[in-house]
Order: structure tokens, then sequence, then C-alpha cells
């Protein structure tokens, strides 16, 4: 069983949060295809993109169809939970921010902040998601990384924590000076559009790039005491602190990493993907989920082998029949096993459990604390159904959210 609590550290629940036309569905093809789970790239302008298969979604152009994909990168299992982008799909998003532990908030290099990046963000603030930031399409006319972070300070969150440096601009954006290994990650074209490499700092970029890291340091050591001890003492920040400090920074909501790239153009992904492992939290680090019976709170911490809870958060009706895609919270499900649902008082049985890829099912044997899976077989479970031991009944808690702030001028 302890395999399964060390597979669990490597798991990331993500979500990717952006106002319509950001680039969300971009950014995620990106990822299934660097990560290999496709093969093919999608195009959102021919209608191709595997995560956006609903036909609706199609023909209107927007991604409300919040599907979830499993994809590995560096050992890890990153779970991309897609989330709605519209506002009119407000119970979708609060549905899939339940269930994901730590988000990438996509914005529009040009347009920066933007009010549907503003209300999405609010709402993840409200439940407590830790993010980490990806300015996207850099090699936009017009596209500007200094004003999209301004935007952010100004009307998101006031520790941006900016940890590339552009290399190019607009059409000649070619990727990135990795501001805490301070290496540049590039595009090795040459090699057939192979992965990022890492190249050493261009000379013309060596000044401001320490220019940029010595900001960054400074930021850090203002919001985090261990790095304020380290550069007291030594006037810099060693890359492992730095990286330490930012992992710290993000689970706690105290600063926003931010990134940047072109998904258009395949520059950036790969970083992401990186901080994505580094910076954001696994199930281990999130808080236990509460849940009550008769009367009673009870806290479900993700370990294996306490009683079976999990959330379902999307119901898919369409094609191999009916499957409900639940984030486990805690325990483990086995094919065959039955679960007790508190919403209907059915009891039903787990035909089948699935990891659900961008293009196949992989089947499983059984499903642990910490993961998102969908279970076939069960006829009475909609999104935001509990599903549960039998032996030890729960209805899972819609998680306090604080009220959102009211601002008086
Ligand atoms: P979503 O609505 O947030 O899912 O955004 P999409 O991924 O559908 O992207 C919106 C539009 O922006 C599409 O036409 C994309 O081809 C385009 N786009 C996405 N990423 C980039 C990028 O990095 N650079 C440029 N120039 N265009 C992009």
């Amino acid at each position: 069983m302890r395999t399964h609590v060390t597979d669990l550290a490597t798991v990331r629940n993500l979500g990717i949060l952006a106002h319509v036309d950001a680039g969300k569905t971009t950014v995620t093809e990106r990822i299934l295809y660097a990560t290999g789970t496709t093969h093919k790239r999608g195009e959102v302008h021919d209608g191709t993109t595997v995560t956006d298969f609903d036909p609706q979604e199609r023909d209107r152009g927007i991604t409300i169809f919040a599907a979830a994909v499993s994809c590995a990168w560096a050992g890890h299992r990153i779970n991309l939970i897609d989330t709605p982008g519209h506002v009119d799909f407000a119970d979708e998003v609060e549905r899939s921010l339940r269930v994901l532990d730590g988000a990438v908030a996509v914005f529009d290099a040009v347009a920066g902040v933007e009010p549907q990046s503003e209300s999405v963000w609010r709402q993840a603030d409200r439940y407590g998601v830790p993010r980490i930031a990806f300015v996207n399409k850099l090699d936009r006319a017009g596209a500007d990384l200094d004003r999209a972070v301004d935007s952010i300070r100004e009307r998101l969150h006031p520790a941006p924590l900016v940890v590339q440096l552009p290399i190019g601009t607009e059409g000649d954006f070619t990727g990135v000076v990795d501001l805490v290994h301070m290496c540049a990650l590039v595009r090795d074209d040459d090699a057939g559009g192979g992965t990022a490499v890492q190249a050493p700092v261009p000379e013309a970029l060596r000044q401001e790039a320490l220019r940029r890291r010595r900001t960054l340091e400074e930021a850090v050591a203002e919001l985090h005491p261990a790095a304020l001890e380290e550069f007291c003492d030594r006037e810099t920040l060693s890359a492992a602190t730095l990286a330490a400090c930012l992992r710290d920074l993000t689970r706690t909501g105290d600063g926003v990493v931010v990134l940047c790239g072109s998904a258009y153009r395949d520059r950036g992904i790969e970083p992401l993907l990186d901080a994505v492992v580094a910076y954001l939290p696994s199930p281990l680090d999130v808080p236990a989920v509460r849940g009550v019976h008769e009367g009673a709170e009870q806290r479900r911490a993700a370990d294996p082998e306490a009683p079976f809870a999990a959330l379902a958060f999307k119901v898919n009706a369409s094609g191999t029949g009916r499957l409900t895609c639940v984030r486990v919270y805690s325990g483990t499900i086995g094919k065959g096993d039955t679960v007790w649902d508190p919403g209907t008082g059915r009891t039903e049985r787990v035909a089948r459990i699935v990891r659900l890829m961008a293009d196949r099912h992989v089947q499983l044997d059984r499903a642990v604390a910490g993961d998102i899976v969908a279970l076939a077989g069960l006829k009475g479970a909609r999104a935001g159904s509990t599903l549960c031991d039998p032996g030890a009944p729960l209805l899972l808690e819609r998680p306090v959210v604080a009220e959102p702030v009211v601002s008086v001028a």
C-alpha cells in the first residue's frame, strides 16, 4: 500500500482557467501533444481539438465541455480537468474548481487581464486553488509581458513573481530565459520541432536576465522568511532555495509564479509543465476534505486505506455509455465494488473504472485517493453527487468558501 502513498506525490490534478479566447484550448492541446498523449496536433480553427469533443462546443467555438484527460510528464501524472471559461457555465466552473488541486491561469499577452479572467480568478480564490499564471500569445503583434504582469498585479494579485524573460518579441519570439536556473529554453526546430532544449542565456539578454533575477530574489525574500534569511546572509538566493520558496508561496497563495510563451508556436509549454510539477500541489498537499454523516462532521485525508469517498463532477452520457467522472478523495475503489450515493440513497455497482486519455480509455482494476477517473455502470449519480463506501456513509460537504470581498470606494 505504501507505493500508492508515494505515487500520490506525483499526481497533479490540474485545471486551466482562462478568459474565452486567451488560448486555453490551444494550451491544453499543446500539453497533450508535448506529453505524448496525442500524436497529431489539434487545431482550434479546424475543429479537430481533442478536448473539445462536444459538437455543440465546436459549433460555438467556446469550451463548455469539462472533460478530464490524463497525461504523463517527468514521472508525474497530470490529470487535466477542463474548466469552462464562459460565465454562463459558472456551476461547471465551480464543480471543476472543487476537484482540482491547482490551476494554470492563461492570459493573452496583448489583452492582459480581461473581465472573465478576473471572475474565474476570484472564484478560484474562493476555493483556495493554488495557481500559476501563463501569459500566452507572446508571438502576437502588441504582446507585452510587462504590461500583462502589471495588469495581474493591479487587478488580481499584488505579488506576481516573474520567473521567465522572453527571448525576442512578437514574430521573433523564440523561447524564454529561465530566471530560476539561469538558462535559455528554446525549441530545436532543426531537430524536427523536438522538445525544448537548454542553452546558455543569449549574451544580448544577459544583463537584463541578471537584473530580473535580482528583482525576483528580492520579491521572494520579501514574502518568504527562509528566503529572507538566506538573502540577508549571502545577498543572493540559490536556485534550490528560490524554487522551494516559489513552491511554498504558490501553495499558500502569497505569490503567483508568472510564466510566458506562445502555445500557438509551441514556445513555453514544456517549461510550463515543469512549473506545474515543481510548484503546484499534489493531493497529499491539500487539506483533508470535509463531509457529514448524521449531523457529525468528518474529515477525510487522501489516504488509500481510509473508507472510500469520491465526488462526481461530470457525467458523460454519450458514446460508450454513461461515464461518471469522479475525484477520489479517500480510500480505494475496485472494479465490481458497490458505492452508496447519499443524495439518492441508492447503492450501485461499479462495472468498470477507466482513466480517460485524450484518444482512448485505459481500464483500471482500481483507483485510489487523489485520483481522477471515470466510473461506468452508475445510473443514478449526477454531477455533484457524493459516492462513498456503503459501510462508511458520508456526504461530502460543499466547501466553505469565503464570501467575495466587496471593495468600498
Ligand atoms: P480558448 O477560448 O481560451 O480555449 O482559446 P483557444 O485556444 O480557442 O484560442 C483562441 C484563438 O487564439 C485561436 O484562434 C487560437 O489559434 C489562437 N491562439 C492560441 N494560442 C495562441 C498563441 O500563442 N499565439 C497566437 N498568435 N494565437 C494563439
